[in-house]
Parts: structure tokens; C-alpha cells; sequence
């Protein structure tokens, strides 16, 4: 059936009662805050804040606001909650906060396993630190679970940057769809930027549409490739190239330097026969040694450069403008869908219409046809039995 399940979407609650998208403005005072703490190293037991009982909404708004790291974390771990009971709460704080957000520079990397994408975002993001940058890190990785361990998240990572003050880390959501990684890693982006991030790193793996779903949530998308282009070409999914901003190639040091140089040349020639990601920028590739640290100013300069050219030439706020109305698309298309295969008379009816078309009976078209008539008929009735009794 593709992308579509006949599950409930990631940003849907569990055991939600259908009725969920009219309660979330109304709010649920009082919820229990019972989810756990941020993964930062900076919130070590010591550092852990003392209060475990809930929140109000107001608290969780003034303290992102004021940047607090502690209040900040169990935000979005109340935003991450795929508790019914979390969902309206989250919503209300993310609503108040939203007039905060959008103001950081929003930058998406990414690169097959071992490219050395940790190495460098802590050696950039210590750059920006040290620039007076506040730094926020990401990752959307699909393959994170509670139990079996992710392709980002079980390493000991980016240690001297997790130690800043001015550094957030925060590891992928765990578990669901790419869909419901997405929906929350957005809204935890919007956090970070309420709180007084102004440059947000968002990594993730080549895993399943991983990077198109992070392309879709930021303004500058960074490829992080290896030399020997011959081989590792073989890795990098069609299109991805077509999504970067710019191409890096790391480890350009010591003995890898001249071949570095070579792959430099090689993707050149690539990005040529290329459509441009971004409307009036030229991708180009780069050499950086994450490591030695070199390029990395260079690396940054480029990133200006590119916020510059698309807010003149108005690229920028086109993009984020579509990101959010695809945003929004997707979360109805995805709901909709949950609601026609959810319906109890459409899982009733389908075993027969199915029957009907693999018999030859109907053909499919007849099929949808008939199902999509059922489903007007239920609803509709339903909808005339909640006016005549409003309170059900
Ligand atoms: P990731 O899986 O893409 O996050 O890659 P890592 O950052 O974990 O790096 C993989 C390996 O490459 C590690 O052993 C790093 O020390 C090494 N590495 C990363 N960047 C560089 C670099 O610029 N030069 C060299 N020589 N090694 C690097």
C-alpha cells in the first residue's frame, strides 16, 4: 500500500478518540509531565532539574523563552509524547511560542555512515560557538528505537560541543514512521529557535527519504561525501546530489589531500549536468578536513553567502513558505487517510469490494467509487446525529 498504512500517523496520538484536531486548542490543564529527559550530555544526573512533576503550559513558555536548556528538553519531550493526554498541551505551548520562531538559519547535512558528519558538525558547530553563534543539532533518523539502537544516536557523540553553553544536542526521536520522526523534529526546530538558537544543524542518513523529509524542513542542504568519488558515488542515492546546496568532500588532509582534490574536480563535472536545488545558486564542492578543522570558515562563508542571494532574490521565503504549506498538505493527506481506512464500515465493507474487483465484478475504478460513496453516506450520517445531539 506504499506510504500509506492503515495506522494512525505519527502525529496523531495513540488511542486517540478521533476527535483529537478539535481538542487541541481547547488544552488539558493540569497533564502529568511523566516523559523522560533530554539526552544531553550537559544534563548529566547532577545537572538534571529537580522538578519531575508537570509543568504548566505558562512555565513551559516562559522557560523556553528565557533559554533555559533544562525546560527547553522537557518541552520536547512533551512535544515528542505520543501520549493523547501530552498532545493538546504540547500544542498550546508550541502555538505560544510560535511568533519566536523562524528567525535561525536553518541547515540540513547529510552523508552515508563514517562521511564523518559528527566530527565536523562539532568542529563547525564549536566555530559558530566560538563566534557567538547559540547552536542547535538535530538528527532524523528513522532507524532510532528505544530498543534496537539507531544509525545516529548510540555513539558517544560530538562530546566537546554537547559542553558548550551556547550547544544544544538533541538525538532523534525514537521509533514511528519517517513521517512522525519529521512532524516532531519540526516542531522541536521551532523550540530550539523560541529558545535563542540561531543555527540549527539538522543531520540525518541516507535511510529510506530521510534527506528529502530534512531537505523539506530547511533552508541549506549540505552533502558530506569521501573521495575515491568512483566508489562512493555508488552510494549516494540518485537525486540526493540534486538536493544539495553544496557538496563536501572531508578528510581533505594529509595523504588524502591530493585525492581530495581529484574527487573535487569529478563532482564538478557532476554538479554541471545538474538542476540547481535552490533557484539562482550554484552548488559547488568544497574541501574541508573536519579533523584539522580547515574549511570550515570557508564552509560558513558559503552558507551566508547563500542566505544572502535567496533572501534578495526571494528564494528563501519562497521555500520556507512551500515547506510549510507542504507541511501542513501532507499532515491531511496523511489524516485523511487514516480516517477513510480506520472507518469501522469501510473496514466492513472492503473484505466484498475487494472480492468484487479480483473476480472481475467491478472494476477498481467501481471499487473506489463505491467505497468513497459509503464513506460520504456514513459520515455524512454521523454528522447529522451530532446535530441533532450536540453534546455527543
Ligand atoms: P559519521 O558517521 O558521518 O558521523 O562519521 P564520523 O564523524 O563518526 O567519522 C567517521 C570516522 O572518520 C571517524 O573515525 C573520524 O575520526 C574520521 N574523520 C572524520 N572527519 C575526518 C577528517 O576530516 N579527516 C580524517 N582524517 N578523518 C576524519
Amino acid at each position: 500500500m506504499g506510504k500509506y498504512t492503515n495506522t494512525r500517523p505519527d502525529w496523531v496520538p495513540e488511542h486517540h478518540d478521533g476527535k483529537f484536531t478539535t481538542s487541541v486548542m481547547s488544552g488539558i490543564d493540569g497533564v502529568k509531565d511523566t516523559t523522560v529527559g533530554n539526552l544531553n550530555p550537559n544534563l548529566a544526573q547532577g545537572a538534571r532539574p529537580k522538578m519531575r512533576g508537570m509543568l504548566s503550559v505558562e512555565e513551559y513558555v516562559k522557560g523556553v523563552a528565557e533559554g533555559n536548556r533544562m525546560v527547553l528538553s522537557r518541552a520536547i519531550t512533551l512535544i515528542e509524547s505520543n501520549s493523547p493526554r501530552h498532545f493538546p498541551k504540547a500544542q498550546r505551548v508550541l502555538q505560544a511560542l510560535l511568533p519566536r520562531t523562524g528567525k535561525a538559519l536553518r541547515i540540513g547535512i547529510t552523508g552515508v555512515p563514517g562521511a564523518g558528519k559528527s566530527t565536523m558538525i562539532e568542529a563547525f558547530g564549536n566555530m559558530l560557538c566560538d563566534a557567538g553563534h547559540r547552536v542547535a543539532v538535530l538528527t532524523v533518523d528513522p532507524t532510532s528505537s528505544v530498543t534496537k539502537g539507531s544509525i545516529l544516536g548510540d555513539k558517544t557523540r560530538m562530546g566537546t560541543l554537547s559542553r558548550r553553553e551556547n550547544a544544544f544536542i538533541r538525538p532523534s526521536p525514537a521509533g514511528g514512521t519517517l513521517g512522525g520522526v519529521a512532524r516532531k523534529s519540526r516542531e522541536t526546530m521551532l523550540l530550539c529557535e523560541a529558545a535563542g538558537y540561531d543555527v540549527i544543524l539538522i543531520e540525518t542518513v541516507g535511510v529510506g527519504q530521510s534527506e528529502t523529509t530534512v531537505r523539506s524542513m530547511v533552508d541549506f542542504f549540505l552533502l558530506v561525501v569521501l573521495t575515491g568519488a568512483g566508489d562512493e558515488l555508488q552510494g549516494i542515492k540518485k537525486g540526493i546530489m540534486e538536493l544539495a546546496d553544496a557538496i563536501v568532500i572531508n578528510k581533505a588532509d594529509g595523504d588524502n589531500l591530493l585525492k581530495a582534490k581529484v574527487a573535487r574536480g569529478e563532482y564538478e563535472r557532476m554538479i554541471e549536468f545538474l538542476r540547481p536545488a535552490t533557484p539562482g545558486w550554484q552548488t559547488h564542492a568544497y574541501l574541508v578536513s573536519a579533523v584539522k578543522k580547515t574549511g570550515l570558515s570557508e564552509l560558513w562563508d558559503i552558507i551566508r553567502l547563500f542566505e544572502k542571494t535567496t533572501k534578495e532574490n526571494g528564494a528563501f521565503r519562497k521555500r520556507r513558505e512551500g515547506q510549510l504549506l507542504d507541511w501542513m498538505n501532507s499532515m491531511i493527506d496523511e489524516h485523511l487517510h487514516n480516517l477513510f481506512f480506520d472507518d469501522p464500515v469501510i473496514l466492513g465493507r472492503m473484505p466484498e469490494v475487494r472480492d468484487a474487483v479480483l473476480s472481475g465484478a467491478i472494476s477498481p475504478s467501481q471499487g473506489v467509487a463505491e467505497l468513497i460513496h459509503i464513506f460520504d453516506v456514513h459520515r455524512a450520517a454521523d454528522r447529522h446525529v451530532d446535530l441533532l445531539h450536540p453534546d455527543r
